[in-house]
């Protein structure tokens, strides 16, 4: 048993079953044993691996369609370029080194991290340390001022609930305890306000998941890009709405039970894209695929003059990536793509079909 499953389960056996969202959130945040805060494992050698991960053009591509973003804004200075989750600092890396030619971007620019992780903050101070990044835990932390920001794999992150349909009422997904070690449950059924609307679209026995996380950390930076202008890019996997149990856990690449190490492996759940959206009170929301969204910022040609300097393995690992990142079959079209703006200004570029 992990040092972790012994706390839980000591909590479990004096307070009773927890709700999966706090289950959640220890495993993932716990100040001793939690997955981001002990031992994250991002990238090839780690547990689970990213698109920054993947291959620079994905960080490249974001870079370029935030920059246009910035410009087609008229160039406010200064502004908050953000990352929400930055891990291991791959993605700022790579939009930093393909902006540097957007004349006054990098001048204008006030770089921001908001990243709770203590070891990841410090793997990101260094490898941003060139551009002065400055870390804030939360999002609402972060200044009054123009908002360029970027979350990639952050949103999933973050505690979900799940609740099995049953009757006009909901049973909320419980973990408890089973023969000394963790197990689900159901709790008794009730009615959820919050999912009123989802007694419409689902049947006796579905189960719908909710983050109240996700909706209350959209509403600090659809705030700042309403009063101050800017733009948002949420990339991850989801869906337009929440149906099914999408809790998943990773541990050295490989799918594991969500109660079997709980510390050790990183938890994720799908995001419900028509909840975030909603949350964006105020600002213009187009969604699209990963897949369309980097063709449409030019992934082919970028991939081509890559490969002309590439042979061998490294030619073949890169061919691969660009197929992994935009697949229909891989990565192409599980992950989305939510862009934020401002009623008036254009589309984030990429994020439709005339951008
Ligand atoms: N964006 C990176 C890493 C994704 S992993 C990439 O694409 O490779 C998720 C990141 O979000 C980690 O950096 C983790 O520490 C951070 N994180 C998770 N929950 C968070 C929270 N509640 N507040 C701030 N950061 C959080």
């Amino acid at each position: 048993m992990s040092a972790l499953e012994k706390i839980l389960a000591a909590r479990i056996r004096a307070a009773g079953p927890m709700r999966l969202d706090e289950y959640m959130a220890e495993c993932l945040l716990h100040p001793r044993h939690g997955y981001y805060t002990a031992n994250p494992g991002l990238g090839g050698e780690g547990d689970f691996i990213t698109a920054p991960e993947i291959s620079q053009m994905f960080g490249e591509l974001v870079g370029l369609a935030l920059a246009q973003a910035w410009l087609d804004q008229g160039a406010p200075a200064p502004f908050t370029l953000a990352e929400a989750g930055p891990g291991n600092g791959t993605l700022m890396a790579d939009i930093l080194r393909a902006t540097r030619g957007v004349a006054g971007f990098h001048d204008a620019m006030r770089l921001w991290l908001v990243e709770v992780s203590p070891p990841l903050q410090a793997r990101q101070r260094e490898r941003l340390a060139a551009c002065g990044p400055r870390h804030v835990a939360q999002l609402d932390e972060l200044p009054e001022a123009p908002l360029f920001l970027v979350a990639n794999e952050f949103f999933d992150a973050l505690p979900i609930r799940q609740f099995l349909r049953a009757g006009a009422g909901w049973r909320e997904r419980l973990v408890g305890l089973e023969g000394g070690r963790l197990a689900f449950g159901l709790g008794a059924p009730v009615p959820v306000a919050a999912l009123a609307h989802r007694l419409e679209d689902t049947r006796e026995g579905d189960m719908v998941e909710l983050c109240g996380a996700a909706e209350a950390l959209m509403a600090p930076i659809a705030a700042r890009i309403r009063a101050h202008g800017g733009a948002a890019l949420v990339i991850d996997y989801g869906a337009e709405r929440s149906l099914g149990d999408s809790l998943q856990a990773v541990r050295g690449h490989r799918k594991v039970d969500p109660l079997a190490c709980p510390g050790e492996a990183d938890l994720s759940a799908h995001v419900d894209f028509g909840a975030l959206a909603s949350a964006a009170e105020g600002l213009e929301a187009a969604r699209t695929t990963q897949g369309a969204f980097l063709e449409r910022l030019g992934i082919t040609a970028r991939a081509r003059a890559l490969a002309a300097r590439l042979t061998g393995a490294a030619l073949e690992n890169h061919v691969a990536a660009h197929r992994r990142l935009t697949h229909p079959e891989e990565m192409g079209s599980l992950f989305k793509v939510l862009g934020l703006t401002p009623p008036g200004a254009p589309p984030i570029a990429g994020t439709t079909d005339a951008a």
